[in-house]
């Protein structure tokens, strides 16, 4: 490939934004095999996608946490990548679950109707939802597993915004590397090798902790190579389309390693740096502030609550942290120069401050 197709033409321009529901994706589904494999709790369907004929099978799933939807935006421009260029597709089968959380994507929460975090229910399979991923998991017998979220823009790497992360999830306590481990591993460093020429040194490895209720987890322990992407913060891009590029060419990126069977090297994945949890969406350097009474000065760290408003996100910013965050960094570093001295107490006064600030 030279080295990406033009995204522009392949780009599912009308699924664009933050909040993505079944309703936004209903629309397109028609032009693919779909079906209707179960029922969320509130009984909205899950909708599932097979596109390809070929013998190494790919399951794919996104929105397992409701208001992470960047990754389902990319499903739906690999999906359009796919009609038109189906070459893999003689080698490829793939599922695509693209919203597991209907309910949670429709509420724009993480948790489900029943406040349940599915990605902490892989052993108890105590929520519908839950239970119809493993279903798909154990009939469709994956080869490869892509567990697919959004993280939080508190993430960073080398000091830049973590734009995309890459897990090759433990299967054990001891973070051993078994053959499918391994797998999963080069396949993240085929992505993360593939993405530098565009996002050099924004590229991160999440945290390898084993927990068993995680479904990449347990995916992993039952021998599938399972890949976890994060979708992360790019520079001035809260709605994540740029992002959402990045990750298409992650899938990109994947797929043709699978359908040729060249993947990247073991060492390449150690190499990835680790995120660290070191941004803010605002830091306010070296400012006058008051905290419990007192008045202080030093730095002040806000971050953005995203909130589900008239089926749009709002960024409505509140205090995060003060103190010396002189380690720290923000997406936006404002000229604090003017600034009066902040009152922790006074309710909204982080948007307050940020109006005052004329961003
Ligand atoms: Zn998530």
């Amino acid at each position: 490939m030279n080295p990406f197709p033009p995204y522009s033409s392949v780009a599912e321009s009308k699924l664009a934004g933050r909040y993505i529901t079944n309703t936004h994706i209903e629309p397109f589904l028609s032009d693919y095999n779909h079906s209707i494999i179960g029922h969320s709790t509130s009984g909205l369907p899950i909708y599932r996608i097979r596109i390809g004929t070929g013998n190494t099978k790919v399951l794919m799933w996104s929105q397992m946490h409701g208001n992470e939807s960047t990754t389902t935006k990319s499903l739906f421009d690999l999906l359009r990548f796919l009609n038109t260029n189906p070459d893999w597709l003689d080698n490829l089968q793939l599922s695509i679950i693209p919203i597991l959380n209907p309910d949670g994507a429709k509420a724009y929460t993480r948790i489900n109707a029943n406040q349940v975090d599915l990605n902490r229910d892989a052993i108890d399979l105590s929520q519908i939802e839950s239970r119809v991923l493993r279903e798909e998991f154990d009939q469709f017998s994956p080869d490869f597993a892509f567990n697919l979220h959004d993280q939080r823009t508190i993430f960073g790497v080398n000091g830049k915004p973590a734009t995309v992360s890459l897990l090759a999830p433990a299967f054990d306590f001891d973070r051993n590397y078994n053959p499918s481990r391994t797998l999963a591993a080069q396949l993240a460093s085929t992505i993360f090798e593939g993405l530098q020429p565009l996002i050099r040194s924004q590229i991160g490895r999440f945290d390898d902790s084993f927990n068993p209720n995680c479904v990449g987890d347990a995916f992993q322990s039952a021998g599938v190579p399972t890949l976890l992407i994060e979708a992360g913060h790019y520079p001035d891009d809260y709605s994540r389309e740029k992002t959402r590029e990045y990750v298409f060419y992650a899938y990109i990126l994947a797929l043709e390693a699978i359908a040729c069977s060249t993947f990247g090297n073991l060492s390449i994945y150690h190499s990835i740096p680790e995120n660290q949890k070191i941004f803010f969406d605002f830091l306010l350097r070296d400012v006058s502030f008051i905290e419990n009474g007192s008045q202080q000065r030093g730095d002040v760290g806000l971050q953005y609550q995203e909130v589900l408003q008239n089926d749009s996100i709002a960024f409505q910013a509140v205090f995060a942290a003060a103190g010396d965050l002189s380690h720290c960094h923000g997406h936006i570093e404002p000229n604090c120069e003017k600034l009066n001295t902040i009152d922790f107490k006074i309710e909204e006064s982080a948007q307050n401050v940020l109006n005052t600030l004329i961003l």
